[in-house]
């Protein structure tokens, strides 16, 4: 049987969307005024080999989805954990109290990754995951509807509004769950 937790007094966040709509920038912020733990899964992939090599043509490392979740389970058990990636349908559902999915307007998004010295072919291919709205899809996919929120982050008013929104969440589920 697996190993029963006790229930979380404070919730873990999933951060999500496409490349580039600000997930780093704004779970960094979070932590800071939260004292949340922020965990970049892509930087965790590479610090700790969590992958089974480079794939050449998408660019990117292809993640052990599973050695990602062994890796994670024991430090989401005790809850207050920010965890930020560009997928989300191969965490267990059972982690996360809230999902937010990061939008970003077209234009601003290409002018983002333009800038982070992205290939024409990977700004093209992140683009058009953004009008397809794939992370969104990939969230509903995984978990339930009543958590997901969707937030767009073009604008730093934009981002700073969104950290408050996720600061208030975050003590209102602590507020609860003493
Ligand atoms: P992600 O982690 O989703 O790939 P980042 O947080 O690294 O995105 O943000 C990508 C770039 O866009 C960074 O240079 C960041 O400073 C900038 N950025 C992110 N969100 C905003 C925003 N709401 N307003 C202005 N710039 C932003
Ligand atoms: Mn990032
Ligand atoms: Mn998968």
């Amino acid at each position: 049987e697996a190993p029963q937790h006790p229930p979380r007094r404070r919730p873990n966040v999933l951060v999500t969307g496409t490349p580039g709509t600000g997930k780093t920038t704004t779970c960094e912020m979070v932590a800071l005024a939260t004292g949340m733990t922020h965990i970049e899964v892509g930087k965790l992939v590479k610090e700790k080999g969590l992958h089974d090599g480079f794939d050449e043509e998408f660019q990117s490392f292809l993640i052990d989805e599973d050695r990602v979740v062994d890796e994670l389970e024991d430090v989401l058990a005790p809850g207050g954990v920010i965890v930020d990636h560009h997928g989300c349908d191969f965490f267990p559902e059972r982690w996360f109290d809230l999902v937010v999915v990061l939008t970003c307007p077209n234009d601003v998004l290409y002018d983002r990754l333009e800038k982070r010295g992205y290939s024409e072919k990977k700004i093209q291919e992140n683009v058009e995951c953004e009008i397809m709205q794939v992370v969104l899809e990939e969230a509903h996919d995984s978990y339930d509807h009543s958590i997901v929120v969707t937030l767009q982050s073009s604008t730093v008013d934009e981002m700073e509004e969104n950290v408050n929104r996720i600061e208030q969440w975050v003590d209102t589920f602590i507020a609860q769950h003493a």
